[in-house]
Protein backbone atom coordinates (compact mmCIF):
# COMPACT_ATOMS: atom_id res chain seq x y z
CA UNK A 1 0.00 0.00 0.00
CA UNK A 2 1.44 3.45 -0.95
CA UNK A 3 2.27 5.93 1.65
CA UNK A 4 0.25 8.68 1.38
CA UNK A 5 1.57 11.95 2.88
CA UNK A 6 -0.18 15.54 3.22
CA UNK A 7 1.16 18.66 3.44
CA UNK A 8 0.07 21.60 4.93
CA UNK A 9 1.33 24.74 4.50
CA UNK A 10 0.22 27.70 7.28
CA UNK A 11 1.40 30.58 7.60
CA UNK A 12 2.94 32.23 10.58
CA UNK A 13 5.91 32.05 12.67
CA UNK A 14 5.47 29.45 14.76
CA UNK A 15 4.09 26.09 14.62
CA UNK A 16 2.65 25.20 17.76
CA UNK A 17 0.99 21.58 16.99
CA UNK A 18 3.18 18.74 18.41
CA UNK A 19 0.06 16.12 17.33
CA UNK A 20 -2.07 15.93 14.26
CA UNK A 21 -2.52 13.51 11.90
CA UNK A 22 -0.44 10.59 10.67
CA UNK A 23 2.80 11.06 8.51
CA UNK A 24 1.76 14.76 7.92
CA UNK A 25 3.76 17.22 6.80
CA UNK A 26 3.16 20.76 7.88
CA UNK A 27 5.30 24.04 6.35
CA UNK A 28 5.28 27.60 7.81
CA UNK A 29 5.22 30.20 5.27
CA UNK A 30 6.87 33.67 6.92
CA UNK A 31 4.52 36.45 5.71
CA UNK A 32 7.06 39.14 6.16
CA UNK A 33 9.64 37.36 4.33
CA UNK A 34 6.99 35.12 2.00
CA UNK A 35 8.73 32.52 1.71
CA UNK A 36 8.70 29.17 3.86
CA UNK A 37 10.86 29.09 6.97
CA UNK A 38 9.71 26.00 8.67
CA UNK A 39 8.78 22.30 7.81
CA UNK A 40 7.27 20.08 10.23
CA UNK A 41 7.23 16.18 10.04
CA UNK A 42 5.29 14.06 12.08
CA UNK A 43 5.30 10.14 12.77
CA UNK A 44 2.64 7.77 11.96
CA UNK A 45 1.10 8.02 15.07
CA UNK A 46 0.74 11.93 14.15
CA UNK A 47 2.80 13.25 16.80
CA UNK A 48 5.85 15.75 16.12
CA UNK A 49 9.07 13.65 14.72
CA UNK A 50 11.46 16.23 13.15
CA UNK A 51 11.66 19.67 12.28
CA UNK A 52 13.32 21.20 9.30
CA UNK A 53 14.68 24.84 9.78
CA UNK A 54 15.59 27.11 6.17
CA UNK A 55 16.87 29.90 8.61
CA UNK A 56 19.23 30.22 11.38
CA UNK A 57 16.75 32.04 13.72
CA UNK A 58 18.75 35.09 13.84
CA UNK A 59 21.39 33.33 15.77
CA UNK A 60 23.73 32.49 13.12
CA UNK A 61 26.82 31.21 15.67
CA UNK A 62 23.79 28.71 17.53
CA UNK A 63 22.54 27.65 14.24
CA UNK A 64 25.41 27.68 11.28
CA UNK A 65 23.82 25.54 9.41
CA UNK A 66 21.46 26.05 7.21
CA UNK A 67 19.41 24.25 6.67
CA UNK A 68 19.36 22.20 9.52
CA UNK A 69 17.15 19.74 11.28
CA UNK A 70 15.89 19.37 14.91
CA UNK A 71 15.01 15.65 15.79
CA UNK A 72 12.38 15.61 18.44
CA UNK A 73 13.22 12.23 19.44
CA UNK A 74 13.54 12.21 23.05
CA UNK A 75 12.83 15.50 23.45
CA UNK A 76 9.32 15.14 22.94
CA UNK A 77 8.21 15.36 25.99
CA UNK A 78 10.01 18.34 26.95
CA UNK A 79 7.30 20.45 25.00
CA UNK A 80 10.08 21.95 23.47
CA UNK A 81 12.62 20.61 20.26
CA UNK A 82 15.69 22.05 21.79
CA UNK A 83 16.01 25.28 20.27
ZN1 LIG B 1 16.74 25.53 14.38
Amino acid sequence: MRKVEYIITIKGTTNESVKIFPNAVIDLLNPKQDKITHRRFYNEEGNVKVDIDLTDHGHSKAHPIVPHAHDWGMAKDKGNSGH
